[in-house]
């Protein structure tokens, strides 16, 4: 017999007969809940190993996959044991879920380049302050899992075709020992901070999202042990202070040059940045949701017409100013309220001074958030050499 499960006996194994991507088929299994209470189970040999594992408490059914879905870290660490032994690199797309067009594009290019591909589904209450969105965050895993399964290429290197290979689903308290608590000053425990870094930009709307951001992420990296990790430009600071961060902390999993950017996937018909938020979008709230994103581009085009930094942002206030008008005139009933849109050095993520701005070509972050009614919508635009950080 190949696996004994003490109880609850509610697990639902499916062993399939072919093995994903080359793994060892021992790993191969869909787990289906509920999972009550702690569940131990056996699963004697596999390349050597002798397994027991422990399944966390988590009273959320788990939808059916047939993609292996982890929700602890043991289970996880003795896939990924066999992952290593048989040579493999593994790709991981670190996600909160509510999966779009936006995710996948970082999981097709993990696919492309590594020889497995793990996704994380994990809503960090961390990165949320006390009242942001946590609650009604949009939580859609039997959705997320079934896009995965749908997800196939055939790699262009090597011809060999290839599917997602595992996803972790982990419960708060597997990824939170301690604890975790949203107000940061009654937090115990240990977080990762990026100082000088998570103040500017994003950080000066949400003082504590990037702590919550690099703690988990350093939680996720500990765990999936990735041979190279993939980010969306749609949260540029993020994907930067995370590879800084792996540079400060001297990571190995994934090296800081393995942590990849991919360009902000739009909605075809107006180039709205795809975001898990824009389902909070009322009917008349998507009509001009596009709004950051024309205003961005106008002062894209100020830029590089020569204007300076002032004007720039000058030229995407007016479209704000414009749309907002528009829609009142049309009748539309929604509440846009520009949060910023600014000019930041790619590198230290300061403001840019007016005059270094014309001078100096770096690399410069335009970026924005919109309200539209409660919505809370960011975007962003490279000026310069793109190449420097993308890919
Ligand atoms: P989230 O689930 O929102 O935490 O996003 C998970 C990852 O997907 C992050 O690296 C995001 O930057 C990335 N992402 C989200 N939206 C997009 C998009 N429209 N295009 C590319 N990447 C995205």
């Amino acid at each position: 017999m190949l696996l004994s499960v003490t109880k609850p006996q509610r697990l639902l194994i499916n062993f399939r007969s072919s093995w994903n991507n080359n793994i060892p088929s021992l790993f191969k299994f869909t787990l289906r809940a509920p999972i009550t209470t702690f569940n131990t189970f056996k699963i004697p040999r596999a390349f050597g190993l002798n397994l027991t594992r422990t399944m966390a408490s988590n009273s959320t059914e788990l939808p059916s996959s047939t993609i292996p879905i982890f929700t602890t870290v043991a289970d996880y660490r003795a896939w990924r044991r066999a992952a290593f032994k048989a040579g493999k690199t593994v790709g991981f797309v670190p996600t909160m879920g509510a999966l779009h067009e936006g995710h996948i594009s970082l999981v097709r290019e993990s696919l492309e380049n590594n020889d497995l591909t793990v996704v994380s589904i994990f809503v960090n209450p961390a990165q949320f302050a006390p009242h942001e969105d946590l609650a009604t965050y949009p939580r859609t895993l039997p959705k997320d899992l079934q896009l995965l399964e749908e997800q196939k290429i055939t790699s262009k290197s090597c011809g060999e075709t290839r599917t997602p290979s595992a996803v972790f689903v982990p419960t708060v308290s597997e990824m939170y020992p301690s604890g975790i608590v949203q107000n940061v000053a009654e937090q115990k425990g240990t977080f990762i901070e990026v100082q000088g870094y998570g103040h500017q930009m994003e950080g000066k709307s949400r003082p504590t999202f990037f702590r919550g951001v690099a703690t988990v992420v350093t939680k996720l990296f500990n765990v999936i042990e990735p041979t190279q990790a993939y980010f969306g430009q749609k949260d540029i600071q993020q994907a930067l202070l995370l590879k800084r961060m792996c540079r400060d902390l001297l990571l190995s999993h994934p090296e800081p040059s393995n942590l990849h950017i991919i360009p902000t996937a739009r909605d075809p018909t107006d180039s709205l940045a795809l975001s898990s938020r824009n389902a909070y979008l009322s009917t008349d709230g998507r009509k001009v949701a596009t709004t950051l994103w024309q205003a961005l581009k106008a002062a894209e085009t100020a830029w590089t017409e020569g204007r300076t930094k002032r004007e720039c942002i000058n030229a995407a206030t007016k479209v704000v100013e414009e749309k907002i008008a528009q829609a009142s005139k049309d009748g539309l009933e929604v509440v846009m309220k520009l949060d910023y849109v600014e000019m930041n050095d790619a590198q230290t993520f300061e403001v840019l001074e007016e005059e270094k701005a014309r001078r100096d070509t770096g690399l410069v972050i335009l970026s924005g958030a919109l309200y539209v009614d409660k919505t809370r919508l960011i975007d962003n635009i490279l000026l310069g050499d793109i190449h420097q950080v993308l890919g």
